[in-house]
């Protein structure tokens, strides 16, 4: 059998591992922990849960982080099948016991006589040989550096800044408005990039106080190496000065408000679209560590937003990722190298289920090239499929940031009753994303036969 090296056997190594070896490859893990230490990992088990216990809401009618359990589930992972082994009681979401969890998928991995765990740090990137590198977030210095040298210093980054993104059908556009600073751009579509939410100075005064006083949740030990100005939290930039973010990112220069050409905003907010669906808009500038009750308190001060739905809240956190959209190709292969494959969460999704799922799919796609198969594409349709759009094509290569799995990635679906009935609509999406991911899996069970 064709041997499959993997680096990093967390979450998305461990079920890329299974995944392949069930399928009939010699899987070789390597990992360096407990030799070498990460700041939030504790022990030597695969796939260790670094924080929280939870693999969040289990819901997969109405959620697409549960739509990701059933998809895994579907096709046999084994992160699924541990973390139902290993359940807590937690309402609607999926918390389970970290350590039971962790020690079963060590102990059911390593009995399969094609899996071998290979202890020890991997500081360059392979020459030869079929790889998938998956060392997530606190990837070792070593391999990160290699990594820079490979693909240019401004393509890999050791923080995420996550401005919150928000539906853009959630937004007020009888208060917003859509142009973009100075009018400036090429095509119509250019020049509407960006949607604008003015303040007058009485709003800004007590969005400011809010932000100064909202909750905020401090960096781990070790976590940080200091951030830089580039991408300071808002409520930071907030704290230098009452004026700072009106000369900063909330500068009210270049735009004029449709709805009352003749007032001067004192300050605006601005969103800039996050994928090319038009779907999901980010906040331009509003990195924060505010915690996510404040966040969302104090976003709805903003004029247009009172409303808002958020697809994910913003964060800065210490986190080694690349930029997908430029180094990638649709089946998760370095361009440069296509040997390499990258998966998880250093491939800019966040979160265990998400970087599970990537790894599953990168265990697909690495089995299927090296048994001389041909997969049909992964369809954008499903959550595993909207998420490797997202990363590897449909997400803005220039600003990309870290995501969260959500409905706002799918290809719209059209629904009679008309946008607004959300249990609805999202009922459909994962309708349609249940479908097509069984004939997905369907079409891999065929090839392999
Ligand atoms: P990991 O699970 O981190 O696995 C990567 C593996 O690679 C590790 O075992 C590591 O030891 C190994 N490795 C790294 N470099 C090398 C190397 N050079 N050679 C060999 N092995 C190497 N997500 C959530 O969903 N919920 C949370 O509450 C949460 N909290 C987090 C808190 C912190 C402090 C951090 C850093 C992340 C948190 N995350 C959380 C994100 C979470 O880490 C990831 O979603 C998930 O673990 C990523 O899976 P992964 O397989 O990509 O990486």
């Amino acid at each position: 059998a064709q041997t499959l090296h993997i680096v990093g056997g967390g979450m998305a190594g461990a079920e890329a591992a299974w995944q392949a070896a069930n399928a009939g490859l010699d899987v070789v893990i390597h990992e360096m922990r407990p030799d070498v230490e990460t700041f939030a990992h504790r022990t030597g088990h695969l796939a260790e849960m670094v924080c929280s216990n939870s693999f969040r809401s289990d819901d997969s009618e109405q959620n697409a982080v549960g739509l990701l359990h059933w998809e895994m589930r579907a096709a046999g992972g084994l992160i699924m099948e541990m973390a139902d082994a290993h359940r807590l009681p937690a309402g609607g979401a999926l918390a389970v016991d970290r350590d039971a969890f962790a020690e079963a998928v060590t102990t059911r991995l390593t009995a399969l006589p094609n899996v071998r765990v290979e202890p020890g740090e991997i500081d360059e990137l392979p020459g030869d040989g079929h790889w998938i590198i998956a060392t997530g977030p606190l990837t070792s210095g070593a391999l990160a550096e290699a990594i820079r040298a490979e693909t240019a210093a401004d393509q890999l980054a050791f923080f995420d800044a996550i401005a919150p993104i928000v539906y853009a059908e959630s937004i007020d556009m009888t208060r917003a408005w859509r142009q973009s600073r100075y009018d400036k751009g090429e095509t119509e579509e250019e020049r509407t990039a960006y949607i604008n939410c003015p303040m007058d100075r009485e709003t800004y005064e007590a969005f400011i106080d809010a932000l100064l006083a909202a909750d905020k949740t401090e960096f781990k030990p070790g976590e940080t190496a200091g951030y830089f100005d580039g991408c300071l939290p808002i409520e930071v930039m907030a704290e230098r000065g009452r004026e700072t973010l009106r000369h900063g990112p909330m500068k009210p220069v270049g735009l004029t408000n449709p709805h009352q050409p003749d007032v001067k905003p004192y300050a605006v907010v601005q969103l800039r679209r996050d994928n090319a669906l038009g779907t999901l808009y980010n906040i331009v500038g509003f990195q924060t560590k505010m915690k996510y009750g404040a966040q969302t308190d104090v976003f709805r001060m903003i004029p247009g937003l009172e409303d808002a739905s958020f697809a994910r809240l913003g964060g800065i956190h210490r986190n080694t990722f690349i930029n997908s959209p430029t180094l990638l190709d649709g089946e998760m292969r370095l361009k440069s190298r296509p040997n390499i494959r990258f998966a998880g969460q250093i491939t800019g999704v966040e979160g265990y289920v998400e970087s599970a799922a990537m790894g599953l799919l990168a265990g697909r796609l690495a089995t299927a090239e090296l048994t001389g198969r041909s997969l049909p594409p992964v369809p954008a349709t499903t959550a595993t499929g909207a998420l490797v759009t997202h990363i590897t094509g449909g997400a803005e290569a220039k600003t990309f940031q870290p995501m969260n799995v959500n409905f706002g990635l799918f290809p719209p679906v059209d629904l009679k009753g008309g946008r607004r009935n959300r249990p609805a609509r999202y009922k459909a999406y994962t309708d349609r994303a249940k479908s097509d991911w069984l004939g997905w899996l369907a079409a891999n069970a065929q090839n392999a036969a």
